[in-house]
């Protein structure tokens, strides 16, 4: 038995979006030196045509970029390609450019400056989630929901909802235990990352995002239908009600 390989990353294919030279090139060193094959991408319009042309595994995305609104373009890429991974990158720390950034389809957000180890390993926990292969579970039926993990679908009485990777993986979680109090922590470490290094005001983002794409789901139905609860439980976390 040798030295333990090294992860071989080099078919994860990674965007970078960014038009600071510094920044940029920083980036794709650090990317290629870990074993991802990055391509740097200096304008919104620029990534768009490259995201068309090559699959790519994630996308590190300005939000100040000069042709257009980051916004835009991670709003473009998430119809585009729903699973793909979206993480921006960001200057403005106010919470409303997060929640903006969050609301736009992203899935995570890292603020300026933020360190390459950080990023190196949110991105290695994203992608082992979306990427990751375990046995697959049976739908969950609650009410008239449906969620399907194995085909990443949510349905409402057979008619899909839209949901955003990690509004999926909450609800997902949730609803594999149905009744149960799951804590904050719990949550975070699950959905995002057993390492989490952010706040979790992200959670509540989500889950306000969940609650509400779940709500429209619901009054776009001509019948009514039958929505599990999810019940705030302050101080500790949530909780989807049988
Ligand atoms: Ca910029």
């Amino acid at each position: 038995m040798g030295m333990p390989a090294a992860p071989d990353r080099s078919r994860l294919r990674v965007l970078v979006v960014e038009d600071d030279a510094t920044i940029g090139r920083h980036l794709e060193t650090g990317l290629l030196g870990h074993g991802y094959t990055p391509t740097w991408s200096r304008t919104g319009t620029g990534a768009l045509a490259e995201a068309a042309r090559t699959p790519y595994d994630a996308v590190l995305l300005d939000l100040g970029l000069p042709d257009t609104d980051g916004l835009d373009v991670a709003r473009t890429l998430r119809a585009r390609f729903p699973g793909l991974l979206i993480v921006i990158l960001t200057a403005r720390t106010d919470d409303i450019d997060i929640i903006a950034g969050l609301d736009a389809g992203a899935d995570d957000y890292l603020v300026k400056p933020f360190s390459l180890t950080v990023l190196l390993a949110r991105l290695r926990a994203h992608l082992r989630r979306h990427n990751g292969t375990s046995p697959a579970p049976e739908p969950v039926r609650l009410g008239d929901l449906v969620i399907d993990t194995t085909g990443r679908r949510c349905t409402l009485k057979d008619i899909e909802v839209v949901l955003r990777p990690k509004e999926f993986d909450l609800l997902a979680l949730l609803a594999r235990h149905p009744g149960e109090a799951l804590s904050r922590e719990t949550l975070m470490a699950q959905v995002w990352d057993e390492n989490w290094f952010g706040s979790t005001k992200t959670l509540d983002v989500t889950m306000a995002s969940l609650r509400r794409s779940l709500t429209q789901a619901a009054g776009a139905l001509a019948r009514p239908c039958r929505l599990p609860r999810i019940t705030t439980l302050r101080g500790h976390g949530y909780r989807l009600e049988r």
